[in-house]
């Protein structure tokens, strides 16, 4: 991969505070949002930031340009990132990684399961199937849900859940999940550690197939430092280049 050829610095459009301290940033590059697909992601290089921050492609606009992210800030890079005024510049690296496989035979129906700000990348891939299926997504409280008029709007059935019953079922998505699933069924999911692990059984026990994108903390994005490594089928993987989707009963979840 020619690496200068993939590394911009961008105008920001757009950086506001959607709720909590979840923020949508947007940026403008044909070149990206051209070839981006559904589960990839673009390295953010930040200003005193030593290393990049990786950010799931939430929306590209091949018309426009508009490549979108949507991201919680935790620290200190999504700190100083939340603080860009538009008009600024920032440097955005991809797309990287590897993208959810959308040829899904016509009857099976896709599954999409996403906690917290995994819903960033099952937004993209929403967008990019052909026939919506059912979305299936738990946050803690219900000011956390976010862009479900979207999901809406597409045609996708909803299944949302709070941990604090605020909203929807009480509970973890993933025990209506459990209880709901088809055989036909394909799962998509991206969200925190536990949320794929109980997928991964689901998946098993229910013997159908799945994918899941792994959210590993990762410093070069490229495969070079080799610090995202994670077990695939007993071998070591990078999530930033062989991943970060993969066949989820593949994954050695501990
Ligand atoms: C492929 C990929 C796609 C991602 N997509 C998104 C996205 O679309 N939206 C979004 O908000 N976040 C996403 N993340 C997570 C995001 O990269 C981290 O939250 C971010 O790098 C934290 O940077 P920071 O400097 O603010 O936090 P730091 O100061 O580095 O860390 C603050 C806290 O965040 C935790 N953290 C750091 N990196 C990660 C990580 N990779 N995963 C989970 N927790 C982490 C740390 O353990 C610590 O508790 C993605 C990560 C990967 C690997």
């Amino acid at each position: 991969m020619d690496i200068k050829r993939w590394d911009y610095q961008l105008e920001i459009t757009e950086n506001k505070n959607i709720c909590l301290n979840f923020y949508k940033i947007s940026v403008i590059s044909k070149d990206i949002a051209q070839v981006a697909k559904a589960g990839q992601f673009c390295m953010i290089g930040l200003e005193k930031v030593f290393l990049r921050r990786p950010l799931s492609i939430y929306s590209a606009d091949k018309n426009t340009g508009i490549v979108s992210f949507l991201y919680k800030v935790v620290g200190k890079g999504t700190n100083i990132l939340a603080n860009l005024p538009v008009g600024s510049e920032v440097k955005v690296l991809g797309p990287l990684g590897q993208s959810y496989p959308l040829d899904i035979e016509k009857s099976f129906r896709p599954v999409l399961v996403a906690g917290g700000t995994g819903i960033a990348s099952i937004h993209f891939l929403a967008s990019n199937l052909s026939t919506p299926g059912s979305l299936y997504y738990g946050v803690r409280k219900k000011e956390e849900i976010l862009c479900l008029d979207e999901f809406e709007k597409m045609g996708w059935e909803l299944n949302i859940s709070t941990e604090d019953g605020s909203y929807g079922y009480k509970g973890f998505v993933t025990d209506l999940l459990s209880k709901q699933i088809q055989q036909n069924s394909v799962i998509f999911v991206c969200g925190p550690t536990p949320m794929m692990k109980k997928v991964a059984q689901i998946v098993k026990e229910k013997n159908i197939s799945g994918f899941a994108s792994l959210e590993q903390k990762m410093a070069c994005g490229l495969g070079v430092c080799q610090g995202c490594a994670v077990k695939i089928n007993n071998v070591n993987k990078m999530v930033c280049k062989d991943g970060p989707v993969f066949s989820i009963s593949d994954i050695y979840f501990e």
